[in-house]
């Protein structure tokens, strides 16, 4: 029988974990031919959230958690419950009961169609503020302009990975991360489901504007170097427009006479052509940064406390 992985970054979620867990009981107990494992991943909640979890895991050994040493945020808490992950293929899913747990058989059925990525779509979600459905759009667009990955808007985290997926995922060891933008920028045969997102019951959501905000531009600087070459662009731009000024009132001076541009302003052109030059060449050496950005990151990514249910007692976080 497959072994599927489900794997549940939980963050303050002590209210919420024995709840997830029941729901998710519930589905894995009604599709038949499977066997599971419940990979928690505590990233170091204040609150009773690891309490909790070690009661599920002593009463289950389908579950299994990892207890970070502290909060590493939810996109380094996902990857190591995947890097811990056996299955055949992976679900990941939120602990606060906003990704109905009740996608899982369909999720599967298209992964067993072939599909190696099944991703779903949150159609709306009535606890978002304006400016969040706002910041959310305006993030979408800017994505799709600047990078090269081809981002889905309202894509959320709960999806269904195979293996292979995840045996490339193991390889990836840049640290500023986002899971799904990983999962987007490898590509693999992809499917989209919808659901609508029940509101939370308990607890806060606790990505502030702060973490989203560097969230984004995490992800704006680890999937693209436009805003790096920005400074090479506009060099060029302004050293054209000048060059092509410059010309202009050089050509005019000699055929109209020299009553017609003032000396300042061949001053100001050809100091506007120097500060072209110049942002052109920090564009050049931005390049380079973007390289050496691209490879320096070699830290462990996140430090675990304990492991209960894990059969192989050594644990190696990803470098
Ligand atoms: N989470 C986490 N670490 C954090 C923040 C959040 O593991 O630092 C978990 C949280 O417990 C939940 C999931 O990530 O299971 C999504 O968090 P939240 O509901 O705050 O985010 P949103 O639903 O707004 O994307
Ligand atoms: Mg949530």
């Amino acid at each position: 029988m497959k072994l599927i992985s489900i794997v549940i970054p939980a963050y303050m979620e002590e209210k919420n974990v024995s709840r997830l867990y029941k729901r998710l009981e519930e589905v894995t107990g009604s599709i038949k031919n499977y066997r599971w494992e419940y990979i928690f991943v505590n990233d170091g909640s204040r609150d009773g959230t690891f309490m909790e979890l070690a009661y599920l895991a002593k009463s289950d050994s389908k579950v299994k958690v990892i207890d970070f040493a502290r909060n590493f945020g939810k996109e380094i808490a996902l990857s190591a419950g995947v890097e811990a992950s056996s299955g055949e293929a992976v679900i990941t899913i939120d602990a606060d009961l906003q990704h109905p747990p009740t996608l899982i058989p369909l999720m599967i059925e298209k992964w067993e169609q072939g599909f190696e990525v099944v991703a779903t779509i949150r159609k709306e979600t009535e606890q978002k503020t304006r400016l969040r459905q706002l910041a959310s759009i305006i993030y979408y667009w800017l994505m799709a302009m600047i990078s090269d990955v081809r981002m889905v808007s309202q894509t959320t985290d709960f999806r269904l990975i195979d293996k292979k997926v995840v045996e490339v995922f193991r390889t990836i060891t840049e640290r500023s991360r986002m899971y799904r933008g990983i999962i987007d920028w490898m590509g693999f045969k992809k499917e989209f489901l919808e659901f609508t997102a029940d509101a939370r019951t308990d607890g806060q959501p606790v990505y502030s504007y702060k973490q989203l905000f560097k969230l984004a531009i995490n992800s704006i600087t680890s999937f693209s170097l436009f805003p790096l070459k920005l400074a090479g662009f506009l060099g060029l731009i302004i050293t054209i427009f000048s060059g092509f000024l410059f010309t202009v009132i050089a050509v005019s001076r000699f055929v109209l006479g020299s009553g017609y541009f003032s000396p300042i302003s061949i001053v100001v052109v050809s100091n506007t052509f120097l500060a072209g030059i110049t942002l052109i060449c920090l564009g050049l050496i931005a390049l380079y940064i973007g390289n050496i950005h691209n490879e320096v990151i070699n830290r462990p990514m996140y430090i675990v406390r304990e492991r209960l249910n894990f059969n192989d007692k050594e644990e190696k976080p990803l470098r």
